[in-house]
């Protein structure tokens, strides 16, 4: 077999980049060791980012998100006896968009096999090799059993924390930055109708907690957990007491209604660099991680892949590889910025049971609802800053 770009991964990064270099002319195959079915239920995240928004639409895969997708104008931070809300148009003039992964995985995998770019499900043993030269391929085991091998021009590692094209980059010298944080978020989606018109960010004493949504009927709910808890010892009256408890304020109540998914997430942040090694180009969660208390990992992916689209359009239509040769240090400037805004977030929510930093969360988080200034600086990371590519 042979096309332009071999894509490992058939995450929102791998399917969207397939797409963008599609519109463009340029081939590509995408591998997934998946199944459609798997891929298109994992629960994860379900905040777009303005630009995430623009990148979707301009790529004609954009309109069920707009029919069905919740515009949001802002988010409330709560601390006891407070909630206020940051006004994202008049802070910084953009807004964020609630829509599922889940559902942005599904109308990628749809336009794709509508007679676009090949899409392979369930194969194994998928190796990039020769990313050092100019003719980069792929091996792999088809659903099939068959040997495969890809020729390629370029590699697009897209697979993922747990991919093999990461290593295959640090193999050849490199560094990793990694912090795992001392709590876990204990997520559920629930058939309720949101309690809240915008997502509710809530520091209390017993630890953080966010309302979320995924739709006028579908609730996302997280409550900050140790991180050994196991899931069984979690019934649901006791999480639906706990996150009543952490959102408690006078004249409002929190709505209840049937648990369909839980789960307990790990949070930590991971930069590996560079971004690239030869012909292999990393993206999304293959190269970075973020706690997802900024609402970062999807966003980051789909601007890292915005950026390689281009750059692999320029290689590889008009033999210029300035585009590429910057692509890491391009990429990995938002990726600092995003991950440092997560760790802000994350480290002004989640309480740890030291009595100073929660004077200092709690003084941040005033300071953040009295001040234009700090809102703005806070609104204009959530949202998104724009995307140079
Ligand atoms: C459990 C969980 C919950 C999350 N919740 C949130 C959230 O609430 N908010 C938020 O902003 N972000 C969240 N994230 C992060 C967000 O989902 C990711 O940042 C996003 O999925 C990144 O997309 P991606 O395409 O880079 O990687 P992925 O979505 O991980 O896609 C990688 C793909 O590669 C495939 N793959 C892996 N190895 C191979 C291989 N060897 N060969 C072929 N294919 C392979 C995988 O099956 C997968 O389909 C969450 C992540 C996880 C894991």
């Amino acid at each position: 077999m042979r096309t332009q770009v071999g894509i490992i991964g058939a995450g929102p990064a791998g399917l969207l980049l397939s797409r963008l270099l599609a519109l463009q002319g340029i081939d590509s195959v995408v591998l997934e060791n998946r199944s459609r079915a798997y891929v298109e239920a994992r629960i994860r995240a379900g905040i777009l980012e303005q630009h995430t928004v623009d990148t979707l639409t301009e790529a004609g895969v954009g309109d069920r998100l707009r029919r069905e997708g919740l515009e949001h104008h802002g988010i409330y931070l709560q601390y006891p006896g407070t909630r206020h809300k940051l006004d994202f148009p008049a802070l910084c003039g953009r807004t964020v968009w609630v829509y599922g992964q889940t559902e942005v995985t599904k109308d990628l995998i749809t336009t794709q096999l509508a007679g676009g770019p090949p899409l392979l499900f369930e194969v194994s043993d998928v190796i990039p090799e020769d990313v050092d030269t100019d003719s980069p391929r792929i091996r792999f085991t088809d659903a099939d059993g068959n040997a495969q091998v890809l020729e390629c021009d370029a590699i697009a590692g897209t697979d993922g924390f747990h991919g093999v094209s990461r290593p295959v980059v640090q193999q050849a010298g490199g560094r990793v930055w990694e912090r795992t944080y001392p709590y876990a978020w204990l997520g559920i989606l629930a058939d309720v109708a949101p309690s809240t018109d915008e997502l509710i960010y809530a520091w209390h004493p017993d630890g953080f907690a966010l309302h979320s949504m995924r739709s006028p009927s579908v609730s996302r709910l997280y409550l900050q957990v140790s991180p050994g808890e196991q899931i069984e010892d979690w019934s649901d009256d006791r999480i639906w007491d706990n996150l009543a408890t952490r959102f408690a304020l006078d004249g409002w109540e929190l709505c209840t209604g049937t648990v369909t998914d839980k789960s307990v997430l790990p949070m930590r942040s991971f930069v590996s660099a560079p971004m690239r090694r030869g012909r292999l180009f990393l993206a999304g969660d293959a190269a970075h991680i973020v706690p997802p208390t900024g609402a970062k990992g999807l966003n980051l992916a789909v601007a890292d892949v915005t950026l390689l689209a281009a750059a692999l359009v320029r290689l590889l239509r008009e033999q210029r590889s300035d585009l590429v040769d910057s692509y890491s240090d391009r990429a990995l400037a938002r990726v600092w910025r995003c991950t440092h805004f997560s760790w802000f977030m994350t480290s002004m929510l989640h309480t740890s049971g030291d009595a100073f930093d929660a004077e200092l969360q709690l003084s941040q988080l005033r300071r953040v609802c009295s001040s234009e200034a700090a809102a703005r600086e806070l609104a204009e990371n959530y949202t998104g800053l724009p995307l140079d590519v």
